[in-house]
């Protein structure tokens, strides 16, 4: 009997634990090896999954396939109408195919291990069928670290310390695993049907196709293209560059991780060879990319540890009682980039053209929004989440409510963002704002950040660009006090 692996947000061949113990499986004691991938645009829908995300999936399981071809290992793609359709689905593919063992990674969100516990359950029920969840999405699995009490982290430095001491002195944490085997070639006839299908390659989306596929290339290849290069030039720069929007001085790997088209173990075990096999010392570059894939597994782990955050509730309870804005015309103004805070709209332009943002961006508007509008952190969250290609709940989740200050490890609620210092610091010359604002572009480099109160009334109103939709000192005072009541109460 066959085996089947069933992919998920994991699209890739290398280093996929579930994959490669299948086709051993199918070695060892099965026939052949065969993949599914189901279509689940309700469960896509529930999830808020951007349309350049769901495209750039799309994408992706075409190379997939194409490298599945390769190895005589059949993709069958199946669509679910409803995500309650999804078990029998899979009971289908198993009868159909007469799959012995089941394999796929671990999911660790609520509702997908919702789904895959009803997908055992079903399956379970017939005879002599097996499944097998492998884990294979954290370096350092949530049970293995904790305070010295026994308790989950919920502060970056300290889990960062006891992620890194275990990630040195532990080889089998970056240890990865290999591609699978072809299945035997006879394969290719005996399920030629199935050979000819090709997923639809792409998804429809309102942003530039040409831009978005030149941005982010598909396929394992292109995701490891991408890191040698970043690892053989950016990343010298990266502790510095990473803070300057307008320097194109980061990875951009994040569409890749969030697709598990590359894994985080992965990129610290290619960085980490890359740097004498040291990641605490060494390349100070290399160190600081490091770090910031230490905050990818450190909200992953939080959003595990703590489920309520999966659904929708503070980390810090007391802040659920703040008295948010019902002003739905500023967050509007928000998501359409015409708050009149250069920097601010710069970056929501970035994002509504191109599904990226640049971190110091999305520092800046996610805190503009929740502190200068006081808007729920969940309503932009959610904006994000929409229009992201690298929307990820745990690190979505963990930014915002960074940014809001009802997180773990949050930024302290007294410690507003000044937008007009932030544009001043981190976008010195205006060129970040000139490539995504052009009504401003003309502006001299003071003039850019702050045109409303520079430039004379008749010259701001040529331009064509909105007024401050509020005064920040004004703002921030009525954020902080609403702040301190709450804490007080
Ligand atoms: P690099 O600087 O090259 O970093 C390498 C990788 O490390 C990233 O790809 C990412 O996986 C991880 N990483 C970097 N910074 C962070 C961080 N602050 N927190 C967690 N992981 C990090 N990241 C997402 O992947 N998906 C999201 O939906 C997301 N939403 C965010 C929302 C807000 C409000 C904030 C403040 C941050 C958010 N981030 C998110 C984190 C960060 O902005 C992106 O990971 C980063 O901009 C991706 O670009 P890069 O791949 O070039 O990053």
């Amino acid at each position: 009997r066959n085996t089947l692996m069933w992919f998920r947000t994991d699209l890739r061949l290398q280093d996929n634990k579930a994959l490669y113990e299948a086709s051993m499986r199918s070695k060892v004691g099965a026939r052949h090896l065969i993949a599914l991938y189901i279509i689940s645009e309700d469960e896509w829908k529930e999830h808020d999954e951007a349309p350049i995300k769901i495209d750039f999936w799309m994408r992706n399981l075409t190379s997939l396939k194409k490298d599945l071809d390769r190895l005589a290992i059949p993709l069958v793609t199946k669509t679910a109408k409803d995500i309650a359709d999804i078990p029998t689905l899979v009971e289908q593919v198993v009868k159909e195919m007469d799959i012995s063992h089941v394999f796929w990674n671990a999911d660790l969100m609520i509702d997908e291990q919702r789904r895959d516990a009803a997908v055992k359950k079903s399956l379970m029920k017939l005879p002599g069928v097996a499944v097998e969840e492998c884990n294979c999405e954290c370096i350092v699995d949530p049970a293995d670290i904790k305070t010295k009490t026994g308790n989950p982290y919920s502060v970056f430095t300290p889990y960062y310390n006891n992620w890194c001491k275990l990630v040195e002195t532990e080889q089998h944490y970056l240890e990865l695993t290999g591609p699978p085997e072809a299945n035997p070639p006879e394969a290719k006839d005996i399920f030629a049907d199935i050979f000819k299908t090709v997923p639809s390659g792409s998804y429809p989306h309102s942003l530039d196709i040409k831009m978005v596929n030149e941005l982010y290339p598909a396929g394992e290849d292109a995701a490891h293209e991408r890191l040698k290069s970043f690892l053989q030039s950016k990343v010298k720069k990266y502790r510095e560059a990473r803070d300057v929007p307008v320097q194109d001085g980061t990875s951009l790997m994040s569409p890749y991780l969030t697709s598990g088209v590359v894994t985080t173990r992965q990129c610290v075990a290619i960085a980490r060879a890359a740097n004498n096999n040291k990641i605490v010392s060494g390349d100070e570059g290399i160190k600081a990319w490091i770090r910031e894939l230490g905050w990818k597994e450190f909200y992953k782990n939080i959003l595990i540890s703590f489920p309520r955050v999966c659904m929708g509730r503070a980390f810090q309870p007391k802040t659920e009682k703040v008295q948010w804005s019902d002003n739905m015309e500023h967050f509007q103004r928000w998501c359409e980039d015409k708050t009149g805070f250069p920097i601010v709209d710069a970056g929501m332009r970035q994002l509504n053209a191109t599904g990226y943002m640049h971190n110091r961006l999305r520092m800046i508007t996610a805190c503009f929004l929740v502190k200068d509008l006081l808007i729920d952190w969940r309503l932009g969250e959610r904006y994000f989440m929409n229009s992201l290609i690298d929307g990820d709940l745990a690190n979505n989740n963990g930014g915002w409510q960074w940014s809001a200050s009802t997180g773990t490890d949050a930024q302290p609620y007294f410690r507003v963002f000044n937008p007009l210092l932030q544009s001043q610091r981190f976008d010195p010359k205006g060129s970040y704002i000139r490539k995504w604002v052009p009504e401003l572009r003309g502006l001299n480099d003071k003039q850019i950040h702050d045109p409303s109160h520079i430039l004379h009334p008749k010259d701001f109103a040529k331009l064509g660009y909105p007024k401050p939709i509020v005064d920040h000192a004004v703002a921030k005072k009525k954020y902080v006090d609403e702040f301190k009541r709450i804490l007080a109460l």
